[in-house]
């Protein structure tokens, strides 16, 4: 299924001749070729029936095509259906253009105009064809000034990240009409070096010009043998349109060398799990490489809260990238950070007011700990260093965060030569949903009163303990730990790196429990997933007590200081993820989210197999009884079209909050089916049920 996007540096630089030269030149070569025109204005009606011009023009030169939204007024697509009390949502358009693809045939989508004009307040031309994700023609109007244009649009279109399959130069004008006050030599010395010129800079790109129409080749649809003289121009660009393109072999030999060489997350590097190849990806849909395209129920562990391709974001990026991707952060300082700083401490828990910068989730945890040991030393309490943390908690990869992990499902048994003993304290019994029960905070009690004298700090993951078992337990428990904490002398450390930023239905779960610990980690969710970087956030006593000047017991520093420590990329990207946060209904967004995996997931109560069902904000758990094969489940998910990756004995989804209700339901009804077709096969589900 071969598709492209015909689209000008302007308007009138040609598309609609271009497009009716390659409908011709296309069946000459016995290709099957059909035109679509997204948004046509300018429609005239003709017994009722709207007319296209564009349309009619393809079809008087023997082509085939449709218009599918079309308005009276010829002018811009934002405009001419406000004129009519419309709005175009490109959604919407690119829906019913994914219609109009068909196996077997060249399909050509036209735009209208160039890449920015609107389509509505928000969105333009430029929007939909990243949405529909295209090879794009770009057709450049031969005239004084087209080389900008041509390059502007180039531009534009890369940094959408959109390939450009080739340039077609088109004079739409005559000569002396078109350029006035420039003479007829001057003038063919112009349009010939803008042939020239847009051939070398394509070059450059990889972007080739292939075609240079002149005028009186130009468009007269009726006119049969200015048409043919114009399908013959465009014949090597209809060739390379016909032209299957097969990626199969390509990701064969990527995937092969991926499993031969790339390490993957918990597996094996000589018999991994198998890997799918992921080419791209928009909203809350990941596009693979061999075309399908699956739901995604995972935010890549947590992080993608606005989804994929977010304009906000991306751009942030880029523009940083432009300006400045990274400086040390010793002795230097830069907006980004000194932004994210300001941002994250409007919305942290009060109390909250210094801020160090990390690199991932682990490092931040690694970070706490630190503090937590640096607080008591300088406090001459050196014998505090060590921590207590909650069975089937996670914390991160890294040896001290490790250590904190659960000691069973958590890494312990593997490095128990190397890692601190922590002390640990059994997990809260008390559920999120249930009316609290003191007697669970007990044993966290005993454990506390007992061991405060050597405790630099308690780690909990509040409310949600995400990793070591997608179990939501109840706030109060936070509530008794901090007055608890406060009595003996410990510090509170809550690792938000998977509940912050809105995950749970609060800004940070911490704020289910009212409380503000002394030492706060985040991470995942802070760039929306745009790339790494976490950030501990200290309250003023942790902060003065670490930096109490003391040459002999370490001089008042924080002693951790990463090479990328405050990266400005990162941290525009934190300011551009926090913004788009803060601006969008996200309360509301969750809320619904949780209806609706709620909803979903109900049928899974009753089926065998089943453990527990339990949602909370975004995030929806099957617990099982068995633990899974997390091969088999994300084969099943994957026929499903659905990105599901379940670990022990959950399987779980937490979608990206712009998920639609329709991709919420798909993922539960995956999940349903799963936990069904389990049921009926010994526990594990299997394709093709
Ligand atoms: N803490 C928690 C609660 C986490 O969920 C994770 C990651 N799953 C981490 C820490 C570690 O973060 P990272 O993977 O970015 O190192």
């Amino acid at each position: 299924m071969r598709a492209f996007f015909v689209t000008g540096t302007d308007t009138d630089a040609g598309k609609t001749a271009v497009t009716a030269g390659l409908l011709l030149a296309l069946s000459r070569l016995g290709t099957e070729a059909f035109a679509v025109k997204p948004v046509q204005t300018g429609c005239t009606e003709k017994g009722g029936v709207p007319e296209a011009p564009d349309v009619a023009a393809w079809r008087a030169a023997g082509g085939r095509g449709e218009a599918l939204f079309t308005f009276r007024v010829p002018c811009s697509p934002h405009l001419a259906a406000r004129l009519e009390g419309a709005r175009l949502e490109v959604s919407t358009l690119a829906r019913a253009c994914r219609e109009c693809l068909s196996p077997g045939r060249v399909t050509l989508f036209e735009g209208a105009g160039g890449l920015y004009v609107p389509l509505n307040e928000e969105e333009s031309m430029l929007d939909l064809m990243r949405e529909l994700h295209l090879p794009v023609l770009l057709v450049v109007g031969n005239r004084l000034g087209c080389l900008n244009h041509a390059l502007l649009s180039l531009d534009a279109l890369d940094m959408a990240g959109l390939p450009v399959a080739g340039m077609v130069l088109c004079r739409t004008t005559p000569p002396s009409l078109a350029d006035a006050g420039t003479s007829p030599e001057a003038e063919a010395l112009i349009l010939g070096d803008n042939a020239a010129r847009l051939a070398e800079e394509g070059k450059k790109r990889g972007v080739p010009l292939l075609a240079d129409i002149p005028y009186d080749a130009s468009f007269s649809p009726a006119d049969a043998a200015c048409m043919d003289a114009l399908a013959a121009r465009l014949e090597g660009a209809a060739r390379l349109l016909a032209q299957e393109e097969d990626h199969g072999e390509e990701e064969k030999e990527r995937l092969a060398f991926d499993r031969a060489h790339l390490w993957h997350p918990y597996t094996s590097a000589l018999n991994p799990l198998p890997v799918l190849d992921v080419a791209g990806a928009s909203g809350a849909r990941l596009l693979l490489a061999d075309g399908r395209e699956l739901v995604d129920g995972m935010s890549s562990w947590w992080c993608r809260v606005h989804g994929y391709g977010n304009r906000r974001l991306v751009q942030a990026v880029q523009r940083q990238a432009a300006r400045l991707s990274h400086v040390m952060f010793g002795g230097l300082t830069h907006a980004p950070a000194v932004e994210l700083g300001r941002r994250l401490l409007r919305l942290l828990p009060p109390g909250m007011e210094h801020i160090f910068l990390a690199d991932s989730g682990s490092v931040a945890v690694e970070v706490a700990v630190k503090m937590a040991v640096q607080f008591h030393q300088s406090a001459g309490h050196g014998e505090k260093c060590r921590f207590a943390a909650l069975r089937g908690a996670y914390h991160g990869d890294t040896l001290g965060a490790m250590s904190l992990c659960d000691p069973v499902t958590g890494m312990h048994t593997l490095f128990s030569g190397i890692l601190p003993k922590q002390l640990f304290v059994e997990r809260p019994s008390c559920r999120f949903h249930a009316p609290y029960d003191p007697s669970s905070f007990e044993p966290m009690e005993r454990a506390l009163r007992t061991h405060a004298h050597e405790l630099a700090a308690v780690v909990v993951e509040p409310v949600v303990q995400g990793a070591g078992g997608m179990w939501f337990y109840h706030p109060s428990y936070l509530r008794d730990l901090r007055a608890l904490c406060d009595e003996l002398g410990i510090l509170l450390i809550a690792d938000e790196i998977a509940t912050g930023f809105g995950r749970t239905g609060r800004m940070f779960a911490c704020e289910w429990a009212g409380i503000s610990p002394d030492i706060m980690c985040v991470g995942k969710a802070l760039t929306g997933g745009m790339m790494t970087l976490s950030a501990v956030a200290a309250t003023g006593r942790v902060a003065e007590g670490i930096s109490r000047a003391d040459a002999a017991r370490g001089g008042g520093v924080f002693m951790h200081g990463p090479t990328f420590m405050g990266n400005p990329l990162a941290c525009a990207a934190a300011c551009a993820s926090l913004d788009e946060l803060c601006a969008s209904p996200w309360q509301d967004r969750v809320q619904a989210l949780e209806k609706r995996l709620a909803h979903g997931l109900e049928p899974c109560r009753s089926l065998p197999g089943v453990a527990d069902v339990r949602v909370l904000g975004a995030i929806g758990v099957m617990e099982r009884e068995e633990p899974v094969d997390v091969a088999a489940w994300q084969d099943f998910f994957t026929a499903r079209g659905v990105w599901i990756r379940p670990f022990g004995y959950t399987v779980y989804v937490m979608p990206p909050f712009i998920a639609s209700e329709e991709e919420v339901d798909t993922l539960t009804r995956a999940m349903v089916e799963a936990a069904a077709s389990a049921a009926a096969h010994g526990g594990t589900p299997t394709r093709g049920e």
